[in-house]
């Protein structure tokens, strides 16, 4: 899809569908900037009515219930995660050639700072903390937002032409974008997910990718050296821009890895030692992938060695991945209920020894458990699974280990108390999503802290 309309146009009248999180702070930052706004969302009128007004957002023109031909009477559409690029609305849109733009896009727009953005199936948030980080460390003016949480559209305002905007984004801000260009960005790995909302694996795989349509020589493109799909890809964009991989040591081409305790970089032939490991904060080989990436990133927008090694080692992690909540009778807990993906739960499973107790399960998400298996066994004495997926985990993983199905976290977790050893790990690491039995993996996680919590209450001596 060719570029349609330049950065710089700014549209008189825009349609805004969805007015969740991303919607609404789209609304607020056109109307300061004098632009005639429309909201459509399928939502009941009393519900719409509520949010607008508790967002002082009352004066808005709005429709609830459905999205009518009212939407199409503007100039752009700025459209939220959450509806389907395929919805009627938006083909009908397309029909009248109207731009359909992401709230991703429309902070593009807005941002007289570059982007630094960062895609990919697993690691996002916690790559942009890093990055935040390193340019915390080096003094530089920036921004962390997207999907971790604040709207792009919110934030571009703050950041002035010398600094970046650190985006985090996802597959469906990228099926909207039209003059997004960052100046560098990570995709980070490309594994089986959201099939719910694709029609194939290779329809995600090309949402993420289209985060390079603009890039040119004069950007950067951060790939995944151990992602088969991404090497392969890589050799079709090397015309058009640079690539540096990360994450394994790769012939004579730029890159950063880890190898024997210390980070390297390879930039035009030469190898440097970035920092060792050991000062590392956050655990894990995906995490050194994480922060490999992060310094990519960072170091191909001119950010100093130092720098990227104090933000990266003074970095303490996000919550619900891979969190340490506290040690009771020499065993530890972790909270890592972000996992939702097969994938995550390997990496979380191999970020330790062969000391693992592993509370799994929730709504399913379809992923691949089985592929994991020896994971699992390598690392893993005992599982405890839950939720709506538990039997078909349970199927996959028959005869690897102990493995054992409970009503609920709090059961799982007493289970595995029960058989933890001294130097033993009990980490919740889920593998699906947490809609069964939570509001969302932020609800999953606290719940979970707070039971560690209370055991340590319940003649548990903390250490
Ligand atoms: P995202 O924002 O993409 O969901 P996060 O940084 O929030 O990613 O991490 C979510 C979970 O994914 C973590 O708890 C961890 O289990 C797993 N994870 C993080 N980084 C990686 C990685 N590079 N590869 C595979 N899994 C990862």
């Amino acid at each position: 899809m060719n570029k349609q309309v330049p950065k710089e146009y700014m549209p008189k009248q825009v349609s805004i569908l969805g007015a969740a999180r991303s919607g609404l702070a789209a609304a607020r930052v056109l109307l300061d900037q004098g632009v005639d706004v429309f909201l459509s969302d399928a939502c009941d009128v009393r519900a719409l009515d509520f949010t607008l007004a508790s967002n002082s957002l009352a004066h808005l023109r709005h429709e609830a219930g459905e999205h009518t031909d009212k939407v199409l009477q503007c100039d752009a559409i700025v459209t939220s995660p959450g509806i389907r690029s395929d919805a009627p609305i938006l083909q009908r849109a397309r029909k009248a050639k109207i731009p359909v733009w992401s709230e991703m896009e429309l902070g593009f727009r807005l941002s007289r700072a570059p982007f630094l953005a960062v895609t990919g199936s697993t690691g996002k948030s916690t790559t942009v903390s890093l990055l935040g980080a390193i340019l915390e460390a080096a003094g530089k003016e920036h921004v962390v937002a997207g999907n971790i949480g604040v709207p792009v559209s919110s934030m571009v305002s703050s950041v002035g032409p010398d600094g970046f905007v650190v985006a985090e984004v996802s597959s469906f801000q990228l099926e909207n974008i039209d003059a997004f260009k960052p100046k560098a960005a990570a995709v980070l790995n490309l594994l089986k997910n959201h099939l719910d909302r694709y029609d194939n694996e290779e329809g995600y795989y090309d949402a993420k990718k289209a985060i390079a349509r603009n890039m040119d020589t004069g950007d950067c493109l951060v790939l995944n050296a151990c992602d088969e799909r991404l090497r392969e890809w890589s050799l079709t964009v090397q015309d058009r821009t640079a690539i540096v991989f990360f994450g394994r040591e790769m012939g004579d081409v730029d890159c950063v890895w880890h190898a024997d305790g210390i980070m390297y970089r390879r930039h035009e032939g030469a190898v440097e030692k970035m920092f060792d490991l050991s000062d590392m904060k956050l655990r894990g080989g995906h995490n050194r992938d994480n922060a490999a990436a992060a310094a990519a990133l960072a170091a191909s927008v001119g950010i100093d060695t130092a720098s990227i090694a104090r933000g990266i080692t003074g970095f303490a992690g996000l919550p619900h991945r891979l969190e340490f909540v506290r040690e009771i009778d020499g065993v530890s807990y972790y909270n890592d209920s972000k996992a939702t993906t097969a994938e995550s739960v390997a990496c979380a499973a191999a970020s330790f020894g062969a000391n693992v107790h592993l509370i799994c399960g929730g709504r399913d998400k379809g992923c691949d458990f089985a592929g994991i298996g020896d994971v699992i066994t390598e690392h893993v004495k005992t599982i405890a699974v839950i939720g709506e997926a538990a039997e078909r985990i349970a199927r996959e993983w028959a005869g690897i280990t102990t493995l054992t199905r409970e009503d609920s976290l709090e059961a799982a977790l007493l289970r595995a108390r029960g058989t933890a050893a001294a130097g033993d790990v009990v980490l919740l690491s889920p593998g699906c999503s947490s809609f069964d039995m939570f509001s969302s993996y932020i609800e999953r996680g606290d719940v979970f802290k707070k039971l560690v919590n209370a055991l340590a209450g319940t003649g548990g001596g903390e250490t």
